[in-house]
C-alpha cells in the first residue's frame, strides 16, 4: 500500500471528511457519523479506519500498514482537542467506544468494544470529573469483562460453554444479595474488577493490559478480526454479502448514558418499519448503556416515555430524526445517547422494513412531497411486495425464534409466505391430518405429481432436494404455496418419519415454521398473520375501502401500470388460479401446462391409460376419457379471462412424472386396463427413460401420437366455441413446446388448424386465435427465424432452455449449483435468474432473428424467470413483449417491469 494514503477519516465538531456516499471505503455506520456530524447534527467525535485496512489486514498476515499508526494517534489528538480531555490521562481521562461496520449492516454478528482507555489510574480522572465513583467503576467492570471477551477471547478459551467471568459476577450479585448488576455497589463493583482481573491471569496467562494505547490497537484488531468470525462468516454466506468488502473500525469519544437518571440510551426508526405508519418508533432505557438495550438485561421503555421523563431531550430527537429524515429523504433507523440532558446519535442508516412498512412509506413520502412517484417504486424490493400477499411470520416472534437457535437450516425461498404446521411425510397424511383440523407442513425428499393433493391440504412444502424449478418449488409457486425447496441438511426419513439436521430431530406430529420469503426453516411454532390485500381482492371478505393496506397498495400498482411497458400474464392451469390472477391485474395467461391438468383426482389414471396404451385404439380410448375434462377446463379458464390471450400448451410430460410409481399403482392400473400385470409392467419398464427431460416429451410426444394434438385441440376450439355461442370473447393461442426445428412446428401446427376449422365450422362461429411455439432449446434460438415462418409467436421457456444451454440437470442440479453460487462461479442460481451471457445471449439471437421474419411476432416468457426481477428487467430490456409468471407474482413482475423502464431512464 503506499504510503501517505489516508487511511483515517476524522469527524467532530461540524466537520468530517467523510460522507454518507463513502459507504464502501468507510463502511455504512462510518459514512452515516461523517454525514450527520457534516449537518451539524450532535455526534461525538471520532475516526474511521477505512474498510482498506481490514482488507490489508487479511492480506498480510495481520499486519497494518506502517503510516497507520500516525494517522490513528494524529486523529485521536484532534478527538482530544475538541472534547477536551486527553487520552490515557490520569486526571481528566478520553474513554473511546471501539465498533465494526461493514459496508452493508450486519447487525450483532461483529464486535464493539466500549469505555476503552480505563485503567486504576485514569478511573479515578473519571470519577473525579464526574463526581460519581459507582458510575466509574461500573464502567471499568463492564470494561474488563467485555475487552476480556472481545479482544482477549476468554469465553472461546474455556472447554464449557459458561463464561467464567459471568460466573464471578453471579456469584458476586449473590453474596451482596443484588437482584442486577444496577443493584451492585462501588465496593463490589472495585473487587469485581480486581477478581477479574485474577481470572484473566489464571485462565490466559496474562495481564490484562493497563496501558490504553495498547487496549486500542487491541480492539482495533479485534474488529477487524471479528470480521472473519463463524457467526459473520455465515450471515454473509446467507444473505449474499461478500467476503471480501472487508469492515471499517469506528473509534469514537465515549458519551454515557449510565451517568444517572438524565441520562438514557436506546435505538429508534424515524417511522414504524413493521407497519411503516409515520410515528416516532423506538425504545430506551433510562441510566445504560448501548449493550443493556440489546442484552435483555432490562425491559426497555417505549418513546412516549421519554417525553415524560426528558422533555428537552426527547423534543431535540424528534427535530433530530425529522432533520435525518428530511436529508436522506428515507426512513432512518438511529441509535441516541443522552448525557445529563444532552442528546447525541450514535448511529443512523436507511431502516429495514418490512414489505408492509416499504409500501407504506414510499406512497405516503410521495404524498408528503418528499419523493416522486418514480422514487417510490425504485424504492421498494420488487419481492417485498409478496408479504402483502402472502400470510407472513410474526417478526418479533420469529427473531425471538433464531435467538433461541431454533433455526434448522435455510434452503430456496421457492414459494413466499409463511407456514407454520406439524411434520408429516406422505401426500396422503397431509389430506388426513388436514381432514381432523390440523395444519401440516409436508416434508419431502422431493416431491412429485403424486403428491399433488398433499401439497394441497398442506399449509407449506418443504423439500430436501431439488431447485427453483423443480415440481415442489414450480407447483407450490402456482398454488400460492409456502415451499422452501432444496434444504440440503435436512434429512428426511420416511421409515422412521423423522426429519433431522444434525443432531436436532424432528418427529412426525412436531411443529415446523417455513418462511418461503427467506427459505428459513425453523422448529417449532411461529403466529402468522394473514393478508388484507387477498381478503379484499380474491376472498372478498374485505371492504377495499377499509384496508389502508390495500389502498396503498392498489395506488402504488396503479403507478406501476402507469409506467411499465412489459406485459404481466400469468402461468396458471386451474380456474382458481386464473382468478387469483386476474384479481391482481394480470393481462392474461401465458401458459397454461395441460398435463398439470390430470394432477386432480383420478385424471391422472387417464393419462397414464393413455402413456401406456398398447396401440392408437388404446389411447384414443384414454383420449376419449380425457377429452371432456380438458374441454370444460378449458372453457372455465377461457371465461374467467375472457377476451384476453390464454396461452394453452399442447402436452408436454416429462414421463417419469407420470409413471406409476410402485406395483399396487400398477397393480390397480392394469385392472383399469384390462391388461396383465405383468404386461403393464413390461411396459413402465421399457418407458424409462435415462434422462426423462431430454426424453420423449414436448412435442415429440404429439409427432408420434398425432391424435393426442388432435384430441387437444378440439377440446380448445371445442370450449371456444361454445364460449363464441355463448356471446364470450375467448382467445386462445395454442403452443407446441420443445420445438428444435421448422418441421416439428408445421407438423404439429397443421393438425391444430385442421381441427379448428373443422371445429369452428361445425359449430358455424369464428374463434380469434394464434399458434405459436415455445423456445427452449438453444436450436431454436439458432433457426428462429425459420420457426418464425410457421409461428404467430414465441414464447421463452427458459427452464428448458437454461437446462439445455447450461447442460444442467434441472432435478439434479440442487446437488452441486448452491455451492457454485456460494463460491462465486456463477452470480445467481440460472434456474432463478436469467444467466445473460448463455442463455440471455440465445434469446437475444432468436429475438432478433423471429422479429426479422416477422416484424410483429408476439413474444414472452414463461419460464420461472418471469417472475424473477432482475430477468423481468433482461425481459424489458431485449424487448419482449410481456413476461409470464406464477398468479402471485404478478404484482412483483410488474413492479419489476417498472423499475426497468425507470432503471433506462434515470
Ligand atoms: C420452460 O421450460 O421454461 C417451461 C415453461 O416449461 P416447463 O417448465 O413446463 O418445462
Ligand atoms: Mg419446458
Amino acid at each position: 500500500m503506499p504510503s501517505k494514503k489516508q487511511h483515517v477519516f476524522f469527524f467532530g465538531n461540524g466537520r468530517a471528511e467523510g460522507n454518507a456516499k463513502m459507504r464502501e471505503l468507510l463502511g455504512g455506520k462510518g459514512a452515516g457519523l461523517h454525514e450527520m456530524t457534516r449537518i451539524g447534527i450532535p455526534v461525538p467525535p471520532g475516526f474511521t479506519i477505512s474498510t482498506e485496512i481490514c482488507r490489508y489486514y487479511y492480506t498480510h498476515r495481520k499486519q497494518y500498514p506502517g503510516d497507520l499508526k500516525a494517522q490513528v494517534v494524529s486523529a485521536l489528538t484532534r478527538v482530544e482537542k475538541i472534547i477536551k480531555r486527553k487520552f490515557a490521562d490520569s486526571e481528566n481521562p478520553l474513554l473511546v467506544s471501539v465498533r465494526s461496520g461493514a459496508r452493508d449492516s450486519m447487525p450483532g454478528m461483529m464486535d464493539t468494544v466500549l469505555n476503552l482507555g480505563l485503567n486504576d489510574q485514569t478511573v479515578r480522572g473519571l470519577i473525579q470529573r464526574t463526581n460519581n465513583p459507582r458510575f466509574g467503576y461500573d464502567c471499568y467492570r463492564r470494561f474488563v469483562q467485555m475487552y476480556a471477551d472481545v479482544v482477549l477471547g476468554i469465553k472461546s478459551r474455556q472447554k464449557t460453554d459458561s463464561d467464567p467471568l459471568e460466573v464471578i459476577l453471579d456469584h458476586k450479585k449473590k453474596i451482596v444479595g443484588a437482584q442486577s448488576d444496577a443493584e451492585l455497589d462501588t465496593k463490589s463493583l472495585q473487587e469485581l474488577i480486581s477478581e477479574y482481573k485474577a481470572e484473566i491471569k489464571h485462565c490466559l496467562g496474562v495481564e490484562f493490559p493497563d496501558d490504553p494505547m495498547e487496549q486500542l490497537w487491541g480492539a482495533i484488531g479485534a474488529v477487524f478480526g471479528s470480521w472473519n468470525n463463524e457467526r459473520a462468516v455465515a450471515y454473509r454466506e446467507l444473505y449474499k454479502i461478500p467476503q471480501k468488502w472487508g469492515t471499517a473500525v469506528n473509534v469514537q469519544a465515549m458519551v454515557f448514558g449510565n451517568l444517572g437518571e438524565t441520562c438514557a440510551t436506546g435505538v429508534a426508526f424515524t417511522r414504524d418499519p413493521a407497519s411503516g405508519e409515520k410515528r416516532f418508533y423506538g425504545e430506551f432505557l433510562i441510566n445504560a448503556q448501548g449493550e443493556d438495550v440489546v442484552a435483555g438485561i432490562r425491559t426497555p421503555k417505549p418513546m412516549v416515555d421519554l417525553g415524560r421523563a426528558m422533555p428537552k431531550a426527547a423534543t431535540q430527537l424528534q427535530r433530530v430524526c425529522k432533520l435525518l429524515e428530511k436529508h436522506y429523504r428515507e426512513m432512518q433507523d438511529i441509535e441516541f445517547t443522552i448525557e445529563n440532558e444532552k442528546l447525541w446519535l450514535l448511529q443512523t442508516r436507511t431502516g429495514k422494513r418490512t414489505g408492509f412498512a416499504a409500501v407504506r412509506i414510499a406512497v405516503d413520502m410521495v404524498e408528503e412531497r418528499l419523493i416522486d412517484k418514480k422514487e417510490a417504486l425504485r424504492r421498494i424490493e420488487p419481492d417485498q411486495l409478496n408479504q402483502l400477499l402472502r400470510p407472513i411470520f410474526d417478526q418479533q416472534k420469529k427473531e425471538l425464534a433464531h435467538r433461541d437457535g431454533r433455526l434448522l437450516g435455510k434452503g430456496l425461498p421457492a414459494g413466499p409466505g409463511a407456514a407454520t404446521g406439524r411434520v408429516v411425510f406422505t401426500a396422503d397424511d397431509a389430506v388426513k391430518w388436514k381432514k381432523r383440523g390440523e395444519r401440516v407442513v409436508l416434508c419431502r425428499v422431493e416431491t412429485s405429481p403424486d403428491d399433488i393433493r398433499g401439497m394441497d391440504a398442506a399449509q407449506g412444502i418443504l423439500t430436501a432436494r431439488g431447485g427453483m424449478t423443480s415440481h415442489a418449488a414450480l407447483v407450490a409457486r402456482q398454488m400460492g404455496k409456502v415451499c422452501v425447496a432444496g434444504c440440503e441438511v435436512l434429512h428426511v426419513d420416511y421409515s422412521a418419519r423423522t426429519l433431522r439436521v444434525d443432531a436436532v430431530e424432528l418427529r412426525e406430529g412436531d411443529w415446523v415454521s417455513i418462511d418461503g420469503s427467506t427459505g428459513e426453516v425453523i422448529k417449532g411454532e411461529i403466529p402468522t398473520l394473514p393478508s388484507e390485500v387477498l381478503q379484499v381482492l380474491v376472498a372478498h371478505s374485505l371492504d377495499g375501502k377499509k384496508s389502508r393496506v390495500y389502498q396503498q397498495f392498489a395506488k402504488l400498482m396503479r403507478w406501476v401500470d402507469d409506467v411499465r411497458v412489459l406485459g404481466v400474464r400469468t402461468n396458471a392451469d386451474q380456474p382458481d388460479q386464473a382468478q387469483i390472477a386476474k384479481a391482481f391485474g394480470s393481462e392474461g395467461i401465458g401458459l397454461c401446462r395441460t398435463e398439470h391438468m390430470f394432477f386432480q383426482g383420478d385424471r391422472i389414471q387417464a393419462v397414464r391409460e393413455m402413456i401406456l396404451a398398447e396401440d392408437e385404439a388404446g389411447r384414443r380410448r384414454a383420449l376419449a376419457k380425457l377429452l371432456p375434462m380438458q374441454k370444460e377446463d378449458f372453457k372455465a379458464i377461457l371465461t374467467i379471462m375472457d377476451s384476453l390471450p390464454v396461452t394453452i400448451r399442447t402436452l408436454d410430460p416429462p414421463l417419469h412424472e407420470f409413471l406409476p410409481k410402485n406395483d399396487a399403482e400398477i397393480v390397480e392400473l392394469a385392472r383399469v386396463m384390462g391388461l396383465p400385470v405383468e404386461v403393464l409392467h413390461n411396459k413402465v419398464t421399457v418407458l424409462q427413460e435415462f434422462n426423462p427431460m431430454l426424453g420423449h416429451r414436448g412435442c415429440r410426444l404429439g409427432i408420434s401420437y398425432p391424435e393426442i394434438t388432435e384430441m387437444q385441440a378440439q377440446a380448445i376450439f371445442e370450449a371456444a366455441c361454445e364460449l363464441r355461442l355463448a356471446g364470450k370473447n375467448p382467445f386462445p393461442e395454442v403452443m407446441i413446446p420443445l420445438v428444435g426445428s421448422r418441421q416439428e412446428l408445421q407438423e404439429q401446427k397443421s393438425i391444430v388448424e385442421r381441427i379448428a376449422h373443422q371445429t369452428q365450422h361445425a359449430y358455424g362461429v369464428k374463434v380469434r386465435y394464434l399458434i405459436g411455439t415455445m423456445i427452449e432449446l438453444p436450436r431454436a434460438c439458432m433457426v428462429a427465424d425459420e420457426i418464425a415462418e410457421e409461428a404467430e409467436f414465441f414464447s421463452f421457456g427458459t427452464n428448458d432452455l437454461t437446462q439445455t444451454c447450461l447442460g444442467l440437470s434441472r432435478d439434479d442440479a440442487g446437488k452441486f449449483l448452491p455451492s457454485y453460487v456460494l463460491h462465486g462461479l456463477l452470480p445467481d442460481d440460472p434456474f432463478v435468474s436469467i444467466d445473460r451471457d448463455g442463455v440471455g445471449a440465445l434469446m437475444q439471437i432468436a429475438v432478433k432473428k423471429g422479429r426479422k421474419k416477422r416484424k410483429r411476432l408476439e413474444m414472452g416468457i414463461c419460464g420461472e424467470h418471469g417472475g424473477d426481477p432482475k430477468s423481468v428487467a433482461f425481459c424489458h430490456t431485449i424487448g419482449l413483449d410481456y413476461v409470464s409468471c406464477s398468479p402471485y407474482r404478478v404484482p412483483v413482475a410488474k413492479l419489476a417491469a417498472a423499475q426497468a423502464v425507470l432503471a433506462k431512464t434515470s
